[in-house]
């Protein structure tokens, strides 16, 4: 069984076998976002309105790689909200509720309730009972490191607490398995990708990733901002398509 699950998650996928994954960080109106963290909630709801249209509706990354393995993934598109932002429970949570959406949240296991300080920044990040509330609505909570480093060539023991410490004490806060990782800044090396896996995660979530370590240790993700009107949206969608056949990274 180990050996089927290593050959699992070390194998590379066909470009065609790759799923539509989308990464956001927070639905909200900021004064001051320098990083393009946040889109409007006006935006966000658009955009869900497109990808209903085109036949798509949003599921965590954990559901969606379970049904792809049940050859059931056909119609559903991954979302993901890095660093774990309260504009995510207050505004992204209703309006994924109106369109029979769910996500996955990845969440700084060491930040939980405190704000984006590795940023610099005072963003409130979501706590506990936020976490308990979108766990009951049917998302999945990921980890998203300790502390928000970026993993690559980092030390044995600092990777191993960011990897392995973050899964263990985001499993004891909220009292329930952590299947899914994400390399903060997406930053990974080879190293970072084996601590994960020997972590015990089902899956990590990249940004770009070289292509040949895209997997279900390096699943790539689109980013979607305030600018992703549904013409821009859609065309991304294709482009994506395109680069991966093309052999390009992600
Ligand atoms: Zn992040």
């Amino acid at each position: 069984m180990a050996v089927i699950e290593r050959a699992r998650t070390m194998t590379p996928w066909r470009w065609r076998d790759v799923p539509l994954v989308l990464m956001y960080h927070t639905v909200d109106v900021l004064t001051d976002d320098p990083h393009r963290l946040a889109v409007s909630p006006r935006r966000f709801v658009r955009q869900l309105a497109t990808l209903r249209r085109l036949g798509l509706r949003g599921v965590g990354v954990g559901h969606l790689l379970a049904a792809r393995r049940a050859g059931r993934s056909a119609g559903l598109v991954g979302i993901t909200f890095d660093d774990g932002y309260a504009g995510v429970v207050r505004h992204a949570l209703p309006a994924m509720r109106r369109f029979g959406c769910t996500a996955t949240v990845f969440v700084v296991a060491d930040r939980i309730g405190a704000v984006n300080d590795w940023d610099g920044g005072e963003l409130a990040l979501l706590d506990g009972p936020d976490l308990a509330a979108l766990a009951g609505a049917g998302w999945e909570i990921g980890a998203h490191g300790a502390r928000h480093v970026p993993l690559a060539g980092l030390g044995d023991a600092t990777l191993r607490d960011e990897v392995t410490g973050s899964r263990d004490r985001l499993a004891a806060l909220l009292d329930a398995p952590v299947d899914g990782f994400c390399y903060p800044y997406g930053s990974m090396d080879a190293a970072a990708r084996a601590a994960v896996t020997a972590a015990g995660y089902r899956y990590a979530c990249a940004v770009d990733a070289p292509r040949a370590a895209i997997g279900v240790a390096a699943v790539p993700r689109i980013y979607v901002g305030e600018r992703d009107g549904a013409l821009r949206l859609t065309g991304k969608r294709v482009l994506y398509r395109a680069r991966l056949a093309s052999g390009g990274r992600s």
